[in-house]
């Protein structure tokens, strides 16, 4: 009995003590995950399990290695691929060529990871997703489109890009692209919507210039509880208030017209853009013509961008100007662009995160090449080649949260490679120079 009874009472003991030890692990877990509702899930590109997996080995020698890190190149270099992954990165002679493996002799050639395009448009042109592909690009996201837009692309038997896609940016009446939009009238809405997408195989969520900073924090809130990003146009929300709600990218360099402008002034352009979508057409340029934009409101804003860790996308192809060969030159629109470009490369001196996006349809590009001519216009405004690089490689990978799997030349990450001609370092334009492109580790450009 007295035994039974000690038993009874260390059972108890064994019992309270399972109990807290329960709801310590519970704890930790709810604090570990820090979400609640349903579960947040990995970025995954729509075509993922469409593209198909290099089988063999690949050896890739002679060329020089600019990893998409940032670091040293690696002049005369060698890595091996197998079954779509990267194995093996180091020089040449170093590195040991498994036998059976095809040899690619890159000398006079540079390897980098395939190139990542944080915005892009189909804008209903066929098979421009496939030419992009056979210009470098490995990687898109198209922050706005229903991603039934994509459906011919992804069945046109053509080798494509992953798709990272957005679904519809979210917008509020009138909206400016309405073939593009899911116009929202409260936050409930918004949120609701926002799962949606996420079930739906969204990979980012956009927000559009008509939607309140509250509504955008709700946005926020509910694409970070399923893992997704937020980035957002921004033309009549400014953009720290908007970042202080959740943002974690803004797509294009005129976002910041708000910020930059005397309150007063400020106010005038929201209300015109308010009042009519088209206003900010032209009135972005007579905005910018007049911002300082090495100024104190500048300075505050690139600090701001810094401490935060704010993804920017400055897509300036999209509004390049250039004076026309003959006829008048639209000084406003000129002086404008000059400014777009300055403040970006203030933005990236100060230590921004500058991305490669690259509106895909664009003035001063032939069909297929604006990302090259987004590289150009970065080191136009003061990015180093190597910046770009980065910019257009690794740091996209940060902003679309696949950077453990793609955006660099390292070991055990997927085999998405390009193979330039010329010296990309000294000269942006030998992206123009695309001679082999893989994709999962099979040649889609060049074999
Ligand atoms: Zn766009």
């Amino acid at each position: 009995m007295l035994l039974l009874n000690t038993l009874g009472l260390n059972l108890q003991k064994i019992k309270i003590a399972g109990f807290y030890i329960g709801i310590v692990l519970l704890a930790a877990g709810c604090n570990s995950k820090k979400t609640t509702g349903k579960e947040s899930q990995a970025i995954r590109a729509v075509n993922e399990k469409e593209i198909g997996t290099g089988k063999n080995t690949v050896a890739i020698t002679g060329a020089t290695i600019i990893d998409g890190n940032g670091g040293e190149p690696v002049y005369d270099g060698c890595v091996i691929v197998t079954d779509g992954k990267i194995v093996d990165v180091g020089k040449n002679g170093v590195v040991k060529i498994p036998e059976g493996a095809q040899v690619v002799d890159a000398k006079g050639r540079a390897l980098l990871p395939g190139l990542i395009d944080s915005h892009f448009h189909l804008d209903g042109v066929k098979d421009l997703p496939a030419l992009f592909l056979q210009h470098g690009v490995t990687s898109l996201r198209d922050p706005g489109a229903w991603i039934e837009a994509y459906d011919g692309e992804r069945q046109s038997g053509k080798p494509i890009p992953r798709l990272f896609l957005a679904d519809p940016h979210l917008d509020m009446f009138p909206p400016a692209y309405p073939k593009d939009a899911y116009v929202v009238r409260d936050a409930d809405e918004a949120v609701y919507q926002v799962n949606k997408m996420a079930d739906r195989g969204a990979s980012v969520i956009k927000v559009y210039f008509r939607l309140p900073s509250g509504i955008i924090r709700e946005v926020c809130n509910a694409a970070h509880k399923r893992g997704l990003p937020v980035t957002g146009h921004l033309e009549v929300t400014e953009a720290m208030e908007a970042i202080e709600a959740g943002l974690d990218g803004i797509e294009h360099i005129t976002s910041f017209g708000l910020s930059l402008q005397p309150q007063i002034e400020g106010e005038k352009y929201r209300q015109a853009v308010l009042a009519d979508n088209n206003a900010r057409k032209q009135g972005r340029y007579d905005v910018w013509k007049k911002l300082d934009v090495n100024g104190q409101k500048a300075d505050s804003l690139s600090k701001f961008l810094v401490r935060k860790g704010t993804f920017v996308s400055p897509t300036l192809g999209a509004f390049e100007y250039q004076s026309p060969a003959e006829g008048e030159t639209d000084t406003v629109r000129l002086a404008g662009f000059g400014q777009m470009k300055a403040f970006t490369g203030k933005l990236k001196k100060d230590g921004v995160k500058i991305v490669v996006g690259s509106h895909s349809m664009i003035t001063y590009a032939e069909m297929g090449w604006a990302y090259q001519r987004e590289m150009e216009l970065l080191v136009d405004s003061g990015l180093s080649p190597a910046q770009v690089i980065s910019a257009a490689t690794m740091e996209n990978a940060r902003f679309f949260r696949i950077d453990d799997r793609l955006g660099s030349i390292e070991k055990g990450k997927i085999a998405d490679l390009i193979l330039v001609k010329g010296d990309p370092l000294k000269d942006i334009s030998a992206f123009r120079n695309i001679e082999k492109v893989m994709l999962n580790g099979v040649w889609v450009k060049g074999k």
